[in-house]
């Protein structure tokens, strides 16, 4: 636990802690409030609100909110009364490290409490006229703008995401929508792309990015183009202009930041036992404890070690396919024969148990009882249904202006252009 200020200044201490003692009815309640009734009150005020303090706690690893309330010797009946309320309490027993917490006390009692939920949400907690406590959400509405820009990489991908101004998590999403078709370890210098995508603003301020709304890659001198459409059922998915989606069966690579060292390959002289003996799966080199993940969606059908592959994971999928993990270091936590796995979740990490000369994913993919080369298996793999006939004019009317945003968008050269 971290104090970041124990202050009770009158001006700032007035403002702030007038938010958190402000009444309204608990349904509408905007931050803006807490301003007026700061100002407003301020001659009247000032004298009693001498005896407010605010506290912000850090929270640090291993912290609870009990650990938090016996560190500042506040009421442990308090504390009860709190976790007693039906919408504080999730919110209050899941704290994470770095969360802040601010506490208004006075005369060294617990008035209030507040913790951000979200960028846009509140939780309050405040000790109401009978003494006991209230919980609200108060929520500051986000303005979404629509924003595009491009990029072209130079050195990596990261660097001309950032060039472009994107958010490192944005930039993972734009890897995300294309990762069944594109393999992100081999993007070359001069691969470039567009991104159509949202801005969340709070109070006059970017706080964040939204979704991606359209996105455009050119690698390898290919161009793939995704758009972001929802189904009248609420499901949202990327979709080639065309309407098919761009959701593969399989992913392109199972594992993250590899390089694949060794193909498919009947005839091949076997590094260990330097014999001819077939290799059938491909090989991707990562270092020991990268994450591996489900290739697509099954059930666990072998989780244990197995001669040479080591440690290794089977999943039985749909149309008689099974994929396989070997020479991995460790299984995912909890990860059990008979567990049912959606495509990227966590399965396991890179190693080299069993016969491997470093560390390395070994991955088969097994059709109707035969082992086939991945790469092909996986480009040729069934993608997600497309647009249904019955969405087909909405997908388009909703996709034009994404498209002509695209279009209209500068080609980056070495360094982004941004158009608003
Ligand atoms: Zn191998």
């Amino acid at each position: 636990m971290q104090l970041l200020c124990c202050a009770a200044v009158a001006g700032l201490g007035l403002h702030m802690t007038a938010g958190l003692f402000h009444h309204a009815d608990s349904t509408t309640r905007t931050a803006v409030t807490a301003f007026e009734v700061a100002a407003t009150a301020r001659s009247a005020a000032e004298a009693a609100l001498a005896r407010f303090t605010e506290i912000k706690v850090v929270v640090k690893p291993g912290d609870t909110l009990d650990a938090i309330f016996r560190g500042l010797e506040f009421s442990l009946q308090d504390l009860a009364s709190i976790r007693a309320l039906e919408s504080a309490r999730p919110v209050l027993d899941k704290l994470r490290p770095g969360d802040e917490l601010t506490l208004a006390t006075r005369d060294g009692e617990l008035m209030g409490l507040q913790r951000p939920i979200s960028i846009s949400q509140t939780l309050k907690v405040e000790r109401g006229e009978d003494s006991g406590f209230m919980a609200s959400v108060e929520e500051v509405p986000l303005i979404s703008h629509v924003r595009t820009t491009s990029g072209s990489i130079d050195s990596s991908l990261w660097v001309a995401g950032v060039t472009a101004g994107l958010r490192h998590r944005t930039t993972d999403a734009l890897t995300d929508i294309f990762k069944w078709d594109i393999d992100f370890f081999s993007v070359q210098s001069g691969d470039s792309f567009k991104v159509v995508y949202e801005q969340l603003e709070r109070e006059g301020e970017i706080v964040d990015d939204g979704d991606i709304l359209a996105a455009e890659f050119i690698s390898g001198g290919k161009t793939f183009r995704a758009v972001r459409y929802e189904m009248a059922d609420g499901k949202f998915g990327y979709y080639s202009p065309e309407g098919v989606s761009l959701r593969k069966a399989f992913l392109k690579t199972p594992v993250q930041f590899s390089r694949i060292s060794s193909k498919f390959n009947p005839k091949r002289r076997h590094p260990v036992l330097n014999t001819i003996r077939a290799h059938k799966g491909v090989d991707y080199a990562a270092p020991t404890g990268t994450q591996v993940f489900a290739a697509g969606a099954g059930r666990v059908q072998f989780r244990g070690v197995k001669g040479g592959y080591g440690n290794v994971v089977e999943i039985a999928h749909p149309g008689n396919v099974v994929t396989r993990y070997g020479h991995l270091s460790r299984f995912a936590k909890g990860l059990s024969v008979g567990d049912r796995v959606q495509q990227g979740d966590h399965i396991g990490n890179v190693g080299s148990t069993g016969l491997a000369t470093g560390p390395h994913l070994h991955f088969e993919f097994i059709e109707g009882g035969r082992h086939v080369d991945p790469q092909k298996a996986i480009a040729k793999g069934a993608p997600a249904p497309p647009i249904p006939a019955s969405e087909r004019a909405a997908f388009n009317a909703q996709i034009a202006p994404l498209l002509a945003r695209l279009e209209s968008a500068p080609v980056a050269t070495g360094t982004a252009l941004v158009a608003r």
